[in-house]
């Protein structure tokens, strides 16, 4: 359908559930109004790490077994996957493993869309060397299903890393919204505020989304001694111009990389027809995400002269990939399961 299709469309939606959009428009005013009455003063106290390593553990694409860079400048005692010939799995949602100096946080939990168990991300951290007992704390971005591990735990306001009981070390769970986890110590962060030694959450940013409500997004920034900030973003509704800012406000210090979700499903998406074009984007549903909004985001990166720009396929679009590469070059990439990024 083109977008005059949709826009008949969406208006007979709307006159049959006028309040839906009266709900949103609601939703959107007052996350417009929190964005700018929010003042946010530097942490003083952030300090640094020397060494951060982003390993995607679920990601849209998967690194190829030739690939002679997956999993480089590996952790002694772990085994190189590209090696072992693993079939790594690959979904729409997100999971990183960072590894800051010597502790491991596992950033989302991925979406296991068949609700298996051992999930994909399981299955993943096991061919990638990794187990759930290696993990210091868990970094929840948002409460949507390809972040938490499927629709029921988001229904539930919860989180799991697979379908079936997974052994977890004591551990704190940093989320952005009120959630609950069986094992985990869950600590909602409802303001920008240092995690731990050189980490810190940007805090949660609202945004109004057409069907799915108001969600609160809160993105993990780590300092990184003689680079900078490195921010990962989860699915980046917050809008990726806000994250910076926020990102600025909050450490007063230079950005060097941004990694993750930046939703730009300009041509596509990645959970059936039309699913992220109206959902996620903060408009009204037959209001899409442009390929001039795309552009103008490739040329606000470029502008901010980062040193890695890591963009996540899991609701962007391989048309809005190629525009990011092609616009920041040689320090760009897609994130791939299973191919580490090291900044040190
Ligand atoms: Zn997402
Ligand atoms: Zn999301």
């Amino acid at each position: 359908m083109n977008d005059k299709g949709w826009a008949v469309y969406w208006a007979l939606v709307g006159l049959a559930k006028p309040w839906t959009i009266v709900s949103f428009l609601r939703d959107r005013r007052r996350a417009e109004r929190e964005w700018a009455e929010t003042l946010v003063s530097p942490l003083e106290d952030l300090g640094s790490c020397s060494r951060l390593s982003v390993l995607p553990a679920v990601e849209y694409y998967a690194a190829g077994k030739d690939s002679s860079s997956a999993r480089r400048d590996l952790s002694a005692g772990h085994e190189d996957p590209s090696d072992s010939g693993e079939h790594l799995a690959t979904e729409a949602g997100v999971s990183y493993l960072l590894r800051i100096d010597d502790k491991t946080w596992l950033f989302d939990v991925g979406l296991n869309a068949r609700h298996e168990h051992p999930s994909p991300l399981l299955r993943n951290l096991e061919a990638l060397g990794f187990s759930p007992a290696d993990l210091d704390a868990i970094f929840i971005s948002h409460l949507h299903l390809d972040h938490v591990g499927g629709p029921e735990e988001m229904k539930q306001g919860s989180f799991s890393l697979s379908a079936g009981p997974v052994e977890l070390p004591d551990l704190v769970a940093y989320v952005p919204t009120v959630m609950r986890h069986p094992q985990a110590r869950v600590e909602v962060v409802t303001a920008p505020r240092k995690l731990a030694e050189g980490v810190a959450s940007t805090g949660p940013l609202t945004r109004a989304i057409w069907k799915m409500g108001p969600i609160q997004e809160h993105s993990l920034l780590i300092n990184v001694a003689g680079k900078g900030i490195v921010m990962v973003v989860g699915c980046g509704h917050p809008t990726l111009a806000r994250l910076v800012a926020r990102a600025k406000a909050v450490t007063a210090l230079p950005l060097y990389g941004v990694i993750g979700g930046l939703h730009f499903p300009v041509t596509g998406s990645r959970v059936g027809k039309g699913g992220q074009n109206i959902i996620g984007n903060g408009k009204l549903p037959w209001q899409r995400i442009t390929r001039r909004e795309a552009e103008a985001a490739a040329a606000f990166l470029a502008d901010l002269d980062l040193g890695l720009v890591a963009v996540s396929g899991h609701d962007s679009c391989d048309w809005s990939l190629g525009l990011f590469q092609s616009k920041l070059g040689e320090r760009c990439r897609t994130l791939q399961v299973g191919k580490e990024i090291v900044i040190a």
